[in-house]
């Protein structure tokens, strides 16, 4: 369905769970998660009711996310109930890859059609830095287990920080040339709980492109990326731009947190609770905050942090 603004709202991301097997120092507190009650979450069932309630409002694309998706005990069957779902015509996994080894290849038998990896540096050391508790080894183990299974257009997910990772541009974008996947740069974004990040951390994608100058423009495939592809490469260099310049006009999607809360914009502190709704209360409850969308969200910098009132793995990214 349309919002009031007359954007068509076709993609729901489902955060899955909060939880982790990471502390990503952007998206976590380094004391990890306050486990919620189970009673707060919603359950398998409510999560399948309301891709149903999406899809009868026009939602065509589903993406699980988290917190970890690939933690939550259940997942395969949330997958695979939710790639069931009539109208629902593509299902999009996000995940850190750390589990993908054991679960590509079931998940895409489930029906998972396509599945973005994040990854934010090639360098060992620095990876267990960012994330506070990963080893390189087992996302790179992840993106060959899912290139293996055999999912095709692989994202790889990448948040640009300066003073971190802008050294590792070319090198980040060379695995478009190795695989067949494409790399995005998305820009950091301000989360109120986001870790201690200095204003040089927060660098627009433009970089990107300055250090790339051999990248040519590519048409853009209907998402948020602004696409680009090195001579020879077999997938697309993309460029997020939420901070330095947000792409509110053409936003097309709806969150629904992992406790219940649709989310109608990411950087806004509205939420409507769909936990313990029959299944027509959430349909037109979901149908009235869509009406509703915010136009837009607040300006975000290093000293403008979001007024999304969550951590990121409390929303899904
Ligand atoms: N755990 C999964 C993963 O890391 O892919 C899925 C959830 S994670 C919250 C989804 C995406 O949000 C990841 O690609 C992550 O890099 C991104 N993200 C988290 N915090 C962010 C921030 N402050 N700015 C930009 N992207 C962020
Ligand atoms: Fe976990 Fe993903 Fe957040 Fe990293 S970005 S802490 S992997 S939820």
């Amino acid at each position: 369905m349309r919002d009031q603004y007359g954007r068509e709202i076709r993609y729901l991301r489902l955060s899955v769970t909060e939880l982790c097997n990471l502390r990503c120092r952007y998206c976590m507190p380094e004391t990890g998660v306050h486990k919620k009650r189970y009673e707060e979450m919603l359950t398998e069932d409510e999560m399948i009711a309301a891709v149903e309630a999406a899809a009868a409002l026009g939602v065509t694309k589903l993406r699980i996310t988290g917190g970890e998706p690939l933690v939550k005990r259940n997942i395969v069957s949330i997958c695979a109930r939710a790639a069931r779902v009539p109208g629902i015509e593509e299902l999009c996994l996000t995940t850190n890859g750390v589990r993908l080894p054991e679960l590509a290849g079931t998940l895409r038998e489930a029906g998972v059609s396509r599945v973005n990896l994040s990854l934010d540096t090639l360098d060992a050391a620095k990876y267990a830095h960012i994330t506070r508790v990963g080893a390189l080894a087992d996302a790179l183990a992840g993106l060959h287990a899912a290139l293996e299974a055999g999912f095709a257009r692989v994202k790889i997910n990448t948040v640009l920080i300066g003073g971190f990772n802008d050294d590792e541009i070319e090198a980040l974008s060379r695995l478009t040339l190795r695989y067949p996947v494409d790399v995005r740069f998305i820009e950091l974004m301000p989360m109120v709980d986001g870790g201690a990040f200095d204003e040089a951390a927060f660098i627009p994608c433009d970089t990107v492109l300055a250090r790339l100058p051999q990248a040519t423009p590519v048409a853009p495939d209907g998402g948020v990326a602004r696409l680009y592809r090195l001579p020879g490469a077999q997938g697309n260099i993309g460029l997020i731009s939420p901070v330095s310049d947000h792409f509110c006009a053409a936003c097309n999607r709806v969150r629904l947190t992992a406790d219940g809360r649709l989310k109608p914009c990411l950087h806004a502190a509205g939420e409507i609770p769909l936990k313990g709704c029959t299944p027509e209360e959430m349909r037109e409850r979901m149908r009235a905050a869509i009406w509703q969308k915010p136009a837009c969200h607040a300006a975000l910098s290093a000293r403008e942090h979001s007024l999304a009132g969550r951590a990121m793995h409390q929303i899904g990214g």
